[in-house]
This record gives structure tokens, sequence and C-alpha cells, in this order.
């Protein structure tokens, strides 16, 4: 039996050995004739030429041993609904939907858009997709039409599937005006858009091209739809995430070597075992619902929850008991989720019987040593921290969790997700040098190539981006960079200490400054604008805009608060209500160097001399 090490060494010393040991956890249709392909590095091909289908792994493999048990539970504390889907239920729904797909036209390799709330219909959708071959493409439902437009543009859907409503801190928003609105900025023109209709609130339908999934459900009723067999560096998904540019990134997602590194994962790093059940809290929308939401779990044969509404709705005791409720096993979430629930104390999860939890993972942000202390002692179970990114699509760090032999376990230590997982061959270079950092040297984290399988293959449709964004060629030796800063100890235990460029994560989620400066600059009495991230209690970072205005407006109280709100008002419009600058500060000219770019190390160095201010608002379902 190989220790935790040996299996960590073998996945980076002989891949191919390790990764077709791993193979075995999914079914092919065909098995592969090459484990790795290297030819065109850094793009990578894994188990090249095996085809498989993400679908028939989720379900139709677990139709003879699991159709009874539960697949998907879908809880809304927004409408008090619950949903459960058995593996016999869900296999009947995705097919159902895959046939109304089919009727639309949907092929293999067309892109379908989904727009939903956390609602089972979108685990539906994702599902069917994966079935008939089409690529989906999940925005999250809170994004603003401008958002949305521009990913309609980039992904060319042939359908968008959207509902009538989702909710935010209670309250229902219309989803259909809000993607009306992107339709008529998107140049690209979907034939087709399909609306679930959760009966919250009416919309309005354009003729030819929109329709109402459930009448065309009805005549689809038992319908079985083949699973397309698909080789697996075939694309599975696109999922967008903020980028430098201004411009969100098409991260483009694999079959076979997805399937593959999620069952690996869930079981190696998870701990995960068929039956178990996972509550994994992030929305679909973004990529930790798709790996542990919505696909890890059922590959598994697990039982995963959906839930749709805030970790304060109805209280602060909802999660905790729906852990009671459903014998929840693993749970995955947000530091800021945790942040927020730390304000409102113990008595809850004090309260909830959490015998059947085995741990709380966390992802998505740098995980604060009294927060895992608080939610260690409030839960008395072990509070694991994973540091990854949307282009990984799983942990890059982390510690085994599944017990090979008594003497095995890896010690956690405070501060730090671990040691490098399976197959990342992660260094620490100094940004200048490209030089290695010995142990405690502070460098930039980079991954040698080939990215482990389930990694991004490429940008959708933008190869030469994908190249040059994230790729050096080192003395011969590809090398992906993180852009975080890192250090590692003796150990080789690694310490995430945050971007080195242009983003900043405010409450998990990923964001680009020179997005929100794009927008704030399209106000006619801006001239100048820098924004950067500063460190806040609750979000772990939100955005503090430095402005220059044209005009002398800003001399004026009146209407320098007038102005400030416009701004934040913008920013919320077109990027969300996480993306409004915290605080504006007006200055007369921002530092730049003599080249004339803006030194933000500087402006960094100025926040502290604005005072210090608290986010006061409760977070609302974009957070969770
Ligand atoms: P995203 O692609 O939106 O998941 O954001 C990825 C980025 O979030 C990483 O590059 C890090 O900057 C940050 N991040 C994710 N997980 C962690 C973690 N456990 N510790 C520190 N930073 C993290």
């Amino acid at each position: 039996m190989r220790t935790h090490k040996g299996l960590l060494k073998l996945s980076v010393e002989n891949p191919e050995c390790f990764w077709a040991e791993q193979a075995r956890r999914i079914e092919w249709h065909t098995p592969y004739a090459r484990v790795l392909d290297t030819s065109r590095a850094p793009f990578t091909k894994w188990f090249v030429g095996g085809t498989t289908n993400l679908c028939y792994n989720a379900l139709d493999r677990h139709l003879i041993e699991r159709a009874e048990q539960p697949a998907l539970l879908n809880i809304s504390a927004e409408t008090g609904s619950m949903r459960s889907y058995s593996y016999a239920e869900l296999h009947r729904e995705v097919n159902q939907m895959a046939a109304v797909f089919v009727s639309l036209g949907v092929k293999r390799g067309d892109r379908v858009l989904i727009y939903l709330p956390m609602i089972a219909e979108a685990a539906f959708a994702m599902l069917a997709c994966a079935r008939i071959g089409a690529i989906h493409s999940v925005v999250f439902g809170g994004f603003v039409s401008s958002s949305l437009a521009s990913r309609i543009d980039d992904a060319r859907p042939t359908l968008i599937v959207s509902a009538d409503a989702g909710f935010q801190n209670g309250r229902a928003v219309a989803y259909k005006p809000m993607l009306d609105e992107a339709l008529a900025l998107a140049t690209f023109a979907p034939p087709h858009v399909m609306m679930i209709d959760r009966g919250i609130l009416s919309f309005e339908q354009t003729a030819q091209r929109d329709c109402i999934y459930q009448h065309l459900a009805a005549q689809h009723v038992d319908a079985l739809v083949p699973c397309v067999w698909l080789e697996s560096n075939e694309t599975s998904y696109i999922l967008y995430t903020s980028g430098t540019t201004g411009h969100p990134k098409g991260v483009q997602r694999d079959i076979g070597g997805h399937a593959v590194m999620l069952a690996t994962s869930m079981a190696l790093l998870f701990g995960a075992k068929a039956g178990d059940t996972m509550f994994t809290t992030s929305d679909i929308g973004w990529v930790v619902g798709h790996s542990y939401g919505v696909y890890g779990p059922l590959i598994m044969g697990m039982t995963t929850l959906m839930v749709e509404g805030t970790p304060l709705l109805p209280d602060s005791g909802h999660w905790w008991r729906l852990v009671e409720q459903h014998r929840v096993n693993l749970m995955l979430t947000a530091p800021t989720a945790i942040r927020l629930l730390k304000r409102h104390g113990t008595q809850f999860s004090a309260q909830a019987d959490l015998s059947s939890l085995h741990a709380l993972f966390l992802a998505g942000e740098p995980l604060d040593e009294p927060t895992a202390a608080w939610a260690e002692a409030s839960l008395g179970k072990p509070v694991i921290d994973h540091y990854w990114q949307t282009e990984s699509g799983s942990p890059m760090l982390a510690l085994p969790r599944v017990t090979t032999s008594s003497e095995d376990h890896l010690p956690r230590k405070i501060g730090s997700p671990g040691l490098p997982a399976f197959g990342f061959k992660l260094k620490i270079v100094d940004q200048q040098t490209g030089l290695e950092c010995a142990a405690g040297g502070r460098g930039i984290l980079t991954a040698e190539g080939p990215l482990p399988p389930g990694c991004l293959r490429t940008l959708w449709e933008k190869d030469e981006d994908f190249l040059h964004s994230y790729w050096s060629d080192h003395h011969d030796q590809w090398r992906y960079s993180t852009f975080d800063y890192a250090v590692a100890d003796e150990d080789g235990y690694i310490r995430v200490l945050g971007r080195s460029d242009d983003i900043i994560i405010v409450a998990g989620r990923r964001l680009g400054t020179r997005e929100i400066e794009e927008v704030m600059l399209a106000h006619p009495a801006i001239s100048e604008v820098a924004v950067i991230g500063v460190a806040n209690d609750l979000r772990g970072q939100v955005p503090m805009a430095f402005v220059v205005a044209k005009s002398e407006i800003v001399q004026h109280p009146v209407s320098r608060l007038r102005l400030e709100k416009d701004l934040i008002q913008l920013v919320g419009a077109k990027l969300g209500s996480l993306a409004r600058p915290k605080k504006i500060v007006f200055v007369d000219a921002l530092p730049r160097t003599r080249s004339g770019k803006v030194l933000r190390r500087t402006i960094q160095t100025m926040t502290k001399n604005v005072e210090k201010d608290e986010v006061t608002n409760e977070l609302n379902t974009s957070t969770a």
C-alpha cells in the first residue's frame, strides 16, 4: 500500500503510471491509446483516443447499484421548497431535457448558455449538454446584462436556458428583462431562448425565439437520449473568469481528464465514498459549483445538495440544520461565508447534530486563522483549506485525506493549504530572475507543464491568449503562472500570499480591477481612475477607487457626494454588487512611473491614510 507521500511523488515523477491507475475510476466507452501527449506543449492532451461521456459517468453507470439513492437534493430557502431526485429520477429528467435540446437543434459542439439560479433544472441542463456533446457555458445568475452580453458574444450559443426569476436577499429578481437587455446589447443573436417557468414572475416572450421548457418537456416524457461518446480532449464546458485585460477569459475544460481528476480528487483529497452526501454551497455559476456541486459528487455516486439562498436565510442555523437533516458528510464553502456566520455566533451550530460531518472544506480565497479556529471550535470538525483556481478545476494545494496506513497522516499547518496536489509540479520562482526560491523565499507560484488532467486546455477560441497569458518557456521547460505570490517552508508546505496581478478576490470572487476601472471611466466626469483591493474583515478584500475628476465638481461636497454615488451605482449596475467600490477617494493625479504606468504599490500605501471602513451590507446570494 502506498503512503500519501509515495502517491504524491508518483504523480509527479511518473504521471503516466499514476494517471493510468486513476483513469480506472471512470468508465470509458473505448480505451485511450496514450495517457499523455505533450507533442504540442503546453497544449496538453490526456487519455488520447479514449471516448467517454461525463453524463454517463455521473448518472447511467450508477443505475444498476444506486437507482433509488438520492442523487440531487434541491432546497430553496427562498421559496421553502425541497425537491429530491434519485439517480433514476435524475436520469429521467436529464434525458427529457436532452430530448428538448435535440428538438431545438442543439448538436455536438454547439454551445448552450445556462443563466439560471440554483434550481435543479440548472444541473439537468449541464448534464443534458454533457449527454449530447454540447458545450455548456454557465453564467452566474447574479450577473448583469453587460457581463452576460459579452459572454453571449464570445460563446455564440445555439440556445440560452434561463428562468423567470432568482432571488437576492429574499427578494425575487426578474431574469428575463436582464437577459433581453443582454440580447439587445450582444451582436450575436442566439436562435433559441428557453425559459424555465418557476411561476414566480411573469415575463415577456419574443415570438420564434423564446419557448417555455415545461411546454416542450411534456412532449418528451420518458425520452431516452443516447450518450454521445466523445474523445477525451473534446470540450465539456467553457467557464468565464475575470482576467486582467478587462475582458473575461473563457476557461475551456476537456472531458476524460476532467472526469478522472474529479473522481481522483473526490476520493483522495476529500476522502469521499459512493453513498456519501456532499453540500457544496457555491453557486453553479462558479467553478466550485461545477466541480464539486454537480459533476464530482455524481461521478462518485454520492448525493449532492444544491441550495438556493444565503447562509443567513432564514437564519444563521439554516446550513447546520441541513447538515443534520440530510446527514451531510462533506461540506465545501468559502471563508467569507464562515466569516459571515461567525458574526452571528455559535448558538445554531451548537444545537445541530453534526455527527455525520467528516470535515468542512474551504476554498476560493485566503483562509485567515481566526476564521479557521472559530469554525473548528464551533463545529468540532477539521477545517481544511484548499487552494485552487477556475483554471485548475480542482485543488492545486491540499493534503490527501484518504488514509492508506495508520502512520500516513501528513500534518496540517496553520496558514497553509498544504502540499502540491496530485500531479502538480509547483515551484515558487523569483519574479525577476525566474529562478526557484529557496524555502522561506517569496516568489510567484508556478506549475511546470504538463498540468495534470482536468486543468484548462486553452481559452475558448483564443489559443494565443492562453499561451501568452499563462505560459513561459524557461530553458525548454514550460511554466504555468498562477499569478499568486507564495512562500514554501522546509517541508514543502506552501502559503499563498495574494495576487501579483490586477485581480482582487472579493468574498471568494475574482474581479479584474481593469474591468471596474473601464466602467468608471465611461462616466463623463472622470478622467483617470485606479482601482485596488484593500483588506476587509468580512469579504477578505474590497475594491477601493482613486479617481481624478475632470472638473471642479469635486470641490463642492454635495456634487462630489453625488458623483461618488453615481460611480458606485454605475459599477454595481454593470458588474454586480461585489464590484462596487467600498470607498472612492478623489485625488488630483495618480502616481505614475516615467513611462506612465500607474504605481499601484504607491496607491496601496496611500490606502493606509484613508480612514478604515467597514462593509456594512450583508452578503447577498452572490457571496455564498
Ligand atoms: P478563482 O479562479 O475565482 O477560483 O480564483 C482563484 C484565485 O483565488 C487564486 O489564484 C487565489 O488568488 C485565490 N485563492 C483560491 N483559493 C485560495 C486559498 N485557499 N488561499 C489563498 N488564496 C486562494
